[in-house]
């Protein structure tokens, strides 16, 4: 990765006197280009290919593509960012965003050859004041976490993994345990800082570029390049981690243990508190089955006695579990508790480099007013019970609660920003690691496959699935279908005001 330029060559962008500045390796690396002369003009060394950075720069999180990006460029200012979209818009080569790099098409690096991307890893200010936060767009969801915590014992909802960029994450939703008291991470943004397709650099928020702040906080990845995230935070709450494992469920008693997850999540009776985040994880393991289902989560702000007198009647239904886990945590050791690893360090991002993955991953919400039948939830059981047990995909499904009582998710409102799934109950995620000895297409079947049980057997004919799930095999039409069922009008006018040469793109765009 290069050194950040300076913001005197940025703000000298123009200058053609500037080309004695750039560094002789890169003329003599590269095959000249107007297009490449105008970054180096703008002060950039960018990475090009047949560069020895190339490869591990154009790295994706998921190594199941392999997009050749025409150039990576790091600013290290919102000027250097505007500089950079310039020198795209000018030669017609399409650019985009890189926070945390963590698409699962590797969106950030074109999801196709030929793009400028973008890295925003210098851009990692981090600022509190009171109970907001401004948020560089380069940073990662740990170093975050960990920012709030020592300066202020301040929080944010957000997802579990310390290398999640803030961009992409923030950007299009942003889901995490105590979102269903405090909302999406894009619910929690009160103001964005966003460069333009015409290089602007905009300030956007409810009552400046408001249409630009609807649409950036939930199709963030369409609208420009954001720069910083001004956010509300949180006092940090302790809460109690808890696990109940069923390890001796056959499908029969998974498909009612999720029939009974789900009317426990959404009885109107017994309004479920939105300061409990609710999940089921359901995956091959150590079991006579050899799959492994349970229910978890955080409850945040109670103790051990609450948790038991709440679950105790979802355990009636669920059955007596193989293992029980609860555990007080105070908020940055439940954090680390859900990234799956010990240590402040470890969600300093900085320290150590990020891993990669190759696999495939799709989604289904499950709305409130249509919850699955047990045709849907047996099918889908057998299935993971079935040829689950035996594939070699590694792979793992999580049912996450966004919905249920006063969920501040729900309750924000259908149109609150370009998020479209306020209707939603609950997540499901299908992800699948894909081995060497298994074909990509019989991997990818493979998942979609449990997709299939699900949607295939309920009554309903359509699902709304989670843009930050993002699914590589979609047209963009069907993308739209899928993510933005009643916002795609919206975001494709704002898409014609913002960006009426599509520069900022990515196969999915509108
Ligand atoms: C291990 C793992 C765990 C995850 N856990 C969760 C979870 O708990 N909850 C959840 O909701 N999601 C979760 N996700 C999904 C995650 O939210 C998305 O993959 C997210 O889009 C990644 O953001 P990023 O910045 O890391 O990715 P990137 O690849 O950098 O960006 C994703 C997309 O957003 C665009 N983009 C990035 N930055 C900007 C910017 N500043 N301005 C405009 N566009 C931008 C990119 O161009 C790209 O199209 C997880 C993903 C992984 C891989």
């Amino acid at each position: 990765m290069r050194a950040p330029f300076t913001s005197f060559v940025v703000l000298s962008a123009v200058s053609s006197s500037l080309a004695a500045w750039v560094p002789l390796s890169s003329l003599q690396n590269r095959v000249d280009s107007p297009f490449l002369d105008c970054l180096e003009t703008a002060g950039f060394d960018p990475v090009v290919q047949g560069e020895s950075e190339y490869a591990t720069d154009a790295a994706p999180f998921n190594l199941r593509f392999d997009w050749k990006p025409a150039a990576l460029v790091y600013p290290n200012d919102s000027a250097g960012v505007a500089a950079a979209v310039k020198c795209g818009a000018a030669h017609s080569i399409k650019v985009n965003a890189r926070s945390g790099g963590h698409s699962y098409a590797a969106f950030a690096l074109g999801g196709e050859d030929g793009h400028l991307t973008v890295d925003l890893n210098n851009l990692r200010h981090l600022s509190v004041s009171g109970d907001t936060a401004t948020i560089g767009a380069g940073n990662r969801l740990g170093d975050v976490a960990l920012y709030l915590w020592e300066n202020g014992q301040r929080a944010m909802a957000h997802g579990t993994c310390p290398y999640v960029g803030i961009g992409g994450h923030a950007g299009q939703g942003g889901f995490g345990l105590p979102s269903r008291a405090w909302g999406l991470l894009a619910d929690q943004v009160q103001s964005l800082e966003i460069v333009t397709a015409d290089g602007s650099i905009l300030t956007a928020s409810q009552s400046e570029n408001s249409d630009l702040f609807w649409a950036a906080t939930g199709a963030g990845s369409s609208f420009g390049i954001i720069t910083s995230f001004t956010t509300v935070t949180h006092e940090a709450l302790d809460s109690v981690a808890f696990s109940y494992t069923f390890a001796n469920y056959g499908p029969a008693e998974a498909s009612k243990g999720l029939q009974a997850w789900q009317n426990f999540a959404n009885d109107p009776s017994k309004p479920l508190d939105v300061s409990l985040g609710l999940q089921i994880h359901i995956a091959p393991g150590d079991s006579p089955s050899g799959v492994v289902f349970s229910v978890s989560g955080q409850y945040y702000g109670v103790d051990e006695a609450k948790v038991n007198a709440t679950f105790a009647p979802l355990l009636a239904e669920l059955g007596q579990p193989s293992a029980t886990f609860i555990q007080t945590q105070d908020w940055i050791t439940s954090v680390l508790f859900l990234a799956g690893t010990t240590g402040l360090d470890s969600l300093n991002t900085t320290l150590a480099p990020d891993t990669h993955d190759d696999f495939y991953a799709t989604s289904t919400f499950v709305s409130l007013d249509e919850p699955l039948g047990s045709p849907s939830t047996d099918a889908v059981m057998e299935y993971f019970y079935g040829p689950g047990a035996t594939s070699e995909v590694a792979w793992f499904v999580i049912f996450d609660l966004y919905g249920g009582g006063e969920s501040v998710i729900n309750k924000v409102g259908a149109d609150y920003n370009a998020f479209n799934a306020r209707d939603a109950l609950y997540s499901i995620q299908y992800y699948g690691t894909i081995p060497n000895s298994v074909s990509d297409a019989d991997g990818i079947s493979f998942i979609q496959g449990m997709k299939a049980a699900i949607e295939d057997n309920q009554p309903q004919t359509f699902f709304k699935e989670y843009v930050n799930y993002i699914d590589s095999t979609y047209t963009a039409d069907f993308a739209h279908q899928k993510y933005y069922p009643t916002h795609t009008a919206r975001l494709t006018d704002l898409k014609n005001k913002y960006d009426p040469n599509r520069v900022i793109h990515h196969p999915q765009d509108f």
